[in-house]
């Protein structure tokens, strides 16, 4: 129940999660930098510059990511390192993308090194660049590609390799929340769930999150059962 990891049972979660940055609780120097970023971007009418956002599990990394889609009103691609296994794997990803489209990349880091070297042009050319035939008669051919925006998210900044690394924009830190932060999140979620909390309950609960959102919501959930349950 602590874990910061996403478990099966985390997967409902989808319907606490902020929808646009304004209900964002907590990481306000992320919040505002992003919103001028946002801002400059739609003004400009060009796609958002590429973010990493770095963290421990929990945090709301993936949050934001559907945040910032919601609030430039495009769609979001969602994806893994792990599960892309082979170049042509993101290449199809990539070919079917439309501009201004983000491709959301968790655990970024464990992303294959022949995965990369396709990324990294369609990062900063939006092309990508594929070898048709063999041997001598192969020849190479650059595809291009919308503008799109990357959102990587990882939660071991250190393993991303320098490349990759400065491909991206924009770089955000998560940090753990605050007291009042997860106190004001679990507030929150237990208006989203209908369920009646008074400030010692959300007090008990925010406690014991180790300033991780994920990790309040758990024992919000089983409290709530029980209380229903049994009171
Ligand atoms: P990560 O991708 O960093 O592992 P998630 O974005 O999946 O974390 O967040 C986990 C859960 O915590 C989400 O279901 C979301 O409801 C909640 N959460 C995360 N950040 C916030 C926040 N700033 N305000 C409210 N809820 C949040």
């Amino acid at each position: 129940m602590v874990s910061g990891k996403k478990r099966i049972e985390d997967r409902a979660d989808s319907a606490l999660r902020p929808k646009r940055l304004d209900e964002m609780t907590g990481q306000a120097r992320v919040v505002e930098n992003l919103r001028i970023l946002i801002e400059a971007a739609k003004a400009r009418h060009e796609p958002l510059d590429h973010v990493l956002f770095d963290g421990p599990p929990g945090l709301g990394k993936t949050t934001f990511a559907h945040v910032i889609s919601n609030e430039m009103e495009v769609n979001i691609r969602i994806t893994a390192g792990p599960s892309i296994e082979r170049a042509g794997d993101l290449a199809a990803i990539l070919t079917h993308l439309r501009e201004g489209d983000i491709l959301f990349i968790d655990e970024i880091h464990r992303l294959g090194r022949a995965v990369e070297e396709v990324l990294y042009p369609a990062m900063e050319d939006f092309a990508l660049d594929i070898v048709i035939g063999k041997g001598p008669s192969a020849k190479n051919v650059r595809l291009h590609l919308p503008r799109f925006t990357v959102i990587g998210a990882t939660t071991r900044l250190a393993l991303l390799t320098a490349p990759l690394r400065s491909r991206f924009g924009a770089v955000y830190r998560l940090d753990f929340y605050d007291p009042d932060a997860m106190r004001e999140i679990v507030r929150r979620a237990a208006v989203l769930l209908t369920t009646p909390i008074d400030d010692d309950g959300i007090e008990e609960i925010a406690r014991r999150a180790r300033g991780t959102p994920r990790v309040a919501l758990r024992p919000l959930k089983r409290v709530r059962d029980f209380a229903e349950g049994r009171a």
